[in-house]
């Protein structure tokens, strides 16, 4: 164990005691199921002087299971920035606190980050306590590509914003994953199925709960599943969709190129059209695009 570490130095610490006094643990609790908190994370919360939580009343059932009576603060979206003084007061004061959120890892979609930064920025010791996160739980047992993924947080809660995102990831190749309320599960696999089409896609329901469940398949044979058995809507989501299939820019390019020009003469479309039609979607000259039109119809 190491002691007496400056707050910019590597920690290779573990415990309250362990690190300088007046260290913030950030520290991981369960998503769902208690046996998952580690008992360091029961350690921690037990040895240190006060708990930032997210919600103290939510925060408080968890602490009382534990048999722990530790002083609480609320820290939340609306009131972080205005806790920062007073949190540096306590750890310039040598007490160690924990922060805790709702479910999982703070800071993943959770309050913390203000909070983080301005401590780093001020060179006070932080200490991880690393624990579940639904993220990371889901892409564990989802069987898709996981060597590189991106984590995109929440889809937007209105519909054209929630398409505008889709299709800005729409050629990311990488996994990538949402997180997503019981309410607009449905709607997000409409917008899937509207933007990303026939992609692979993995619902992670109520993960480490009784009803934990993996769906996977298209959005659109997921939302028949929903349909049929609206239990399948309950819970909490993570979403996880296929990331796009690798091409080079050159065989995309010419794939649909091809493929719109045999499209539209083969649904009777006349060159001339046809060709105003590819350079409005290629650009290019027009008369190239017919001299290319009418080669390609000669061909047949
Ligand atoms: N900090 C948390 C973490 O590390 O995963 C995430 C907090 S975020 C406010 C809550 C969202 O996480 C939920 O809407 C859901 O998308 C996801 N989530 C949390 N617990 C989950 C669970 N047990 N099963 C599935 N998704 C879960």
């Amino acid at each position: 164990m190491t002691h007496g570490h400056s707050g910019t130095s590597h920690s290779g610490a573990s415990f309250p005691g362990t690190s300088p006094p007046g260290t913030l643990y950030v520290v991981a609790t369960p998503i769902g199921n208690l046996q998952d908190l580690s008992p360091r994370a029961v350690q921690t919360l037990g040895n240190v002087a006060r708990i930032a939580a997210e919600d103290t009343r939510h925060s408080g059932r968890l602490l009382a299971h534990l048999g722990l009576n530790v002083p609480m603060l609320s820290l939340h979206d609306h009131n972080e920035s205005h806790r920062v003084e007073q949190l540096d007061r306590y750890l310039a004061a040598g007490e160690d606190i924990a922060l805790v959120s709702d479910a999982g890892t703070p800071l993943i979609s959770d309050p913390g980050f203000v909070l983080v930064r301005a401590l780093r920025e001020r060179g006070r010791h932080i200490v991880p306590i690393p624990g579940p996160s639904a993220l990371i739980t889901a892409l564990s047992a989802a069987g898709l590509p996981t060597d590189r993924f991106t984590f995109a947080g929440f889809l937007p809660a209105k519909p054209a914003a929630r398409k505008q995102v889709l299709e800005q990831w729409l050629a990311h190749e990488a996994t990538l994953v949402f997180y997503e309320s019981p309410h607009r599960i449905v709607h997000t696999l409409k917008a899937l199925s509207e933007v990303m089409g026939e992609r692979e896609v993995v619902l992670a329901r109520e993960l480490t709960k009784t009803f934990e469940t993996f769906l996977s398949g298209t959005p659109n044979a997921l939302l028949a599943q929903l349909v049929e058995d609206p239990n399948q809507a309950r819970g909490e989501f993570v979403v996880m969709v296929q990331g796009a299939s690798p091409k080079t820019e050159q065989s995309q390019h010419a794939f649909s190129e091809e493929a719109l020009l045999n499209a539209l003469l083969a649904e009777g479309v006349g060159v001339k059209q046809s060709a105003a039609i590819a350079a409005r979607v290629f650009g290019g000259r027009k008369q190239t695009w017919y001299a290319t039109l009418q080669a390609m119809k000669s061909e047949d």
